[in-house]
């Protein structure tokens, strides 16, 4: 039995059928982003070891689709212990590659768990339908069968949560999966596949496969694998959504987010400044969910910048393993050097840099503070793009129309908003805006696991949202089965088109 260990091992390996292996050679480094230097390196898989990984996966899921559902049921309750029993230890993993603090690493594995946990009640969740005598003598029923050898591709900003919403649902409902997580912090993957293992998921059925572009290309084109779940940046999200449609595989591909947040005259504007600032800058603002705009309506403007930019010098910035941290460094020295030119640029395109998070030279660590950038517009770089560091905008507007259209008008549509003390406001709000994921007073409005995660627009590629029904949806094909046993005697030739 294997067991899973906070140490991350030299060179990361690929899982394929329960073996370890480093592959053909090419690896890509990972570094602790606190302090900036590398602590080992990742394999990266060529198309061939992708395709043979397939090829064991499509072994191991014949026999993982005769396992009885009951036994099913028992792994996933396993899973969960073992998981639940060591969440520090993984948690210590994810901070070491990730640079989250601990305690968000936390909270990560428990929305993670999350998953498993709906995942217990899989033989309610791959129930199928039966209609009795649909004419005479005749009854219809529905199954759910898995779709095969699935491929599931995650982004670095949670190691483990995003691979707990698609492996769990794909595993549970009787699919072998091809997990290739980001290749900056890849060691939760490999600690999860232990703790699959431990469990009882038998090898084959779970691999890891690491790479870049070459590996996820070739997953793309595999004629084995026939649905793809991605989760990442949008580009790389239409590129696999349009790559894998090509080739006939199903697929759901979640992109990137600017998620805004409404401010009320009406809203408790402390209340809403202490979630304007846990959710921008929670994980470094490296969440999908995370705020990063605040709309202010009417008047509320001055009060509640100043509201913001009050707190910002009281947070902690430092190593995310040290417990006293509250926000710790971006993921890469490139995402410290792009973020810090989205601060460095705001005021040379006419906004105000209320804060400035820029920390003087000598940090060895990827480590920027927390900025905020007032009387931001469209049209400006720091509100068009996706920044995915601690930079809050704030843009202000007339009245709640003006708020509507200017979120209605984003590209994106991951997260939003409304902080408001009224009622009928909030009702109006979920009701207008086009975005997949609302929350009244509820900054980071991420569903529980018996709901489903997924935005519109340019945050999501596909029709079906990541883990709860919809992803047993996903996972598994319809099949409608009719049935009629006649007398031998009712037997007689129709070259009609039936009908009931
Ligand atoms: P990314 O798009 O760079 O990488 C995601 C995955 O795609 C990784 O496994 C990576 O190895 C692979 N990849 C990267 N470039 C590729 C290419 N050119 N061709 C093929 N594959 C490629 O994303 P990231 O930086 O790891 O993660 C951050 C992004 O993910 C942000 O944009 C964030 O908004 C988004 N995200 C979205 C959600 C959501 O629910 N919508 C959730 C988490 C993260």
């Amino acid at each position: 039995m294997t067991t899973a260990t906070t140490a991350p091992p030299t060179t990361v390996p690929h899982v394929i059928g329960g073996v370890r292996t480093t592959g053909d050679g090419r690896t890509s480094p990972v570094f602790n982003p606190a302090t900036g230097r590398q602590t080992g390196a990742v394999a990266l898989a060529s198309a061939e070891l992708v395709h043979e990984a397939a090829r064991v996966a499509r072994e191991a899921q014949r026999g993982w689709r005769d396992t009885g559902l009951a036994r099913r049921q028992q792994i996933m309750f396993r899973l969960r212990e073992i998981i639940s029993a060591r969440a520090e230890d993984l948690a210590r993993l994810i901070t070491a590659e990730h640079g989250k603090t601990v305690a968000d690493a936390l909270g990560e594995v428990a929305r993670g768990l999350e998953n498993v946990e709906f995942c217990t009640g899989l033989m309610h969740h791959l129930k199928g339908d039966h209609s009795e005598q649909v004419a005479s003598g005749l009854d219809v029923h529905q199954l759910r069968q898995p779709v095969g050898v699935v491929a599931c591709i995650t982004p670095f900003n949670f190691p483990a949560m995003v691979p707990l919403w698609m492996v769990t649902t794909a595993i549970a409902a009787g699919n072998a999966v091809i997990l290739k997580p980001s290749e900056r912090d890849p060691s939760a993957a490999v600690w999860l596949a232990d703790a699959f293992r431990e469990a009882g998921v038998p090898d084959g059925v779970l691999n890891v496969v690491h790479g870049d572009k070459e590996a996820v290309d070739a997953i793309l084109d595999d004629p084995i694998i026939r649905a793809v779940s991605f989760v990442g940046s949008t580009p790389v999200a239409r590129h696999v959504y349009t790559r894998a449609a090509a080739a006939g595989k199903r697929v759901q591909a979640l992109g990137g987010a600017k998620n805004h947040m409404i401010v009320m005259p009406d809203a408790d504007l402390e209340a809403a400044a202490d979630a304007a600032v846990s959710a921008a800058y929670g994980s470094a603002g490296e969440r999908c969910m995370a705020v990063s705009v605040v709309v202010a309506v009417g008047a509320v403007g001055d009060a509640l910048v100043e509201r913001i930019a009050r707190r910002l010098p009281g947070l902690v910035v430092g190593d995310g393993a040290d417990p006293t941290t509250e926000m710790g460094p971006l993921i890469t020295r490139e995402a410290l050097e792009r973020v810090t030119g989205f601060v460095a640029g705001a005021e040379g395109e006419g906004a105000d840099l209320v804060v400035d998070g820029r920390r003087p030279a000598g940090d060895e660590g990827f480590f920027i503070g927390p900025s905020l950038v007032d009387r931001v517009t469209p049209g400006m770089r720091v509100y068009d793009e996706e920044i995915f560091g601690p930079v809050l905008s704030v843009v202000r507007v007339r009245d709640y129309d003006e708020a509507v259209a200017l979120i209605n008008a984003s590209r994106y549509a991951n997260g939003t908003a409304v902080f408001t003390r009224d009622g009928k406001t909030a009702r109006q709000f979920g009701y207008d805006i086009e975005v997949g994921m609302v929350g009244v007073n509820v900054p980071i409005p991420v569903p529980v696991g018996a709901y489903s995660f997924g935005g519109w627009k340019e945050s999501l590629f596909g029709d079906t949202h990541m883990y709860g029904p919809e992803a047993f949806s996903f996972y598994t094909r319809r099949k409608v089965i009719t049935t009629r046993w006649p007398e031998a005697s009712e037997s007689q030739i129709s070259l009609g088109f039936p009908t009931h």
